[in-house]
Parts: structure tokens; C-alpha cells; sequence
């Protein structure tokens, strides 16, 4: 593979030096298992997966507005551990939805208050 590479470009050692950049933080990607990846994103995507398997906690949605319910005081995401107090508090524009069901950006949001 290597050998192929060298043929096909007349200074194949000029690809290592001028790596290409991650579109989404700007980290300089590296080779890995033969495919050019962001260490960095990828380290965070694992982080988040880890994170989304231990929450099984409830919230309060409002899909028209894309909101969750927060505390008045603090602003902070209310977290149900059990349904049924869920239920009791959703107002009629409101759904009981367990975190995994969630958009991912209110996933984020959720892992940001919590981490
Ligand atoms: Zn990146």
C-alpha cells in the first residue's frame, strides 16, 4: 500500500506535513487505521456515547418550541429519575420523554448541566 502511494505522488511526504484540518474543531486530523480522523471529536463522541448509557432520567418537552422545562430560579434542565413525577408536573404542551429519546442537541444540553 505504501509502495502504491509513493508511486502515485511524486513527494508523498509532503501529505504528513501539511495534514488536513477537522472541519468541526480545527484539530489537525491524524492516520489511524489507514483513515484520516479528528482524535479529538472522536474522543468526545465516545465521551457522549458513555454518558447517554448511564442517563435514564426523565424531563419535560415542549416539541413546538423545541424547549425543556427548566427550574425558574437556577435555569437549570428539571431531571426526573422516576415517570409518574414526570407526569404530574407536564402541563398540556408538554411531553414526558426519557432523555435517550431526546434530539441530540437537548441530549447535549442535558450532559452539559450534569457534567
Ligand atoms: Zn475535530
Amino acid at each position: 500500500m505504501d509502495e502504491y502511494i509513493a508511486k502515485d505522488n511524486n513527494n508523498p511526504i509532503n501529505i504528513q506535513n501539511e495534514p488536513n484540518y477537522c472541519e468541526d474543531c480545527g484539530e489537525a486530523k491524524e492516520m489511524l487505521e489507514g483513515e484520516e480522523v479528528c482524535v479529538r471529536c472522536i474522543n468526545e463522541e465516545e465521551e457522549l456515547n458513555e454518558i447517554k448509557i448511564e442517563c435514564k432520567d426523565y424531563v419535560l418537552y415542549d416539541r413546538a418550541n423545541n424547549r425543556l422545562v427548566k427550574f425558574e430560579k437556577s435555569g437549570d434542565i428539571v431531571l426526573y429519575g422516576i415517570k409518574e413525577e414526570a407526569q404530574d408536573d407536564c402541563y398540556g404542551n408538554e411531553e414526558v420523554i426519557q432523555f435517550e429519546k431526546l434530539p441530540k442537541d437537548k441530549q447535549e444540553e442535558i450532559i452539559k448541566q450534569i457534567y
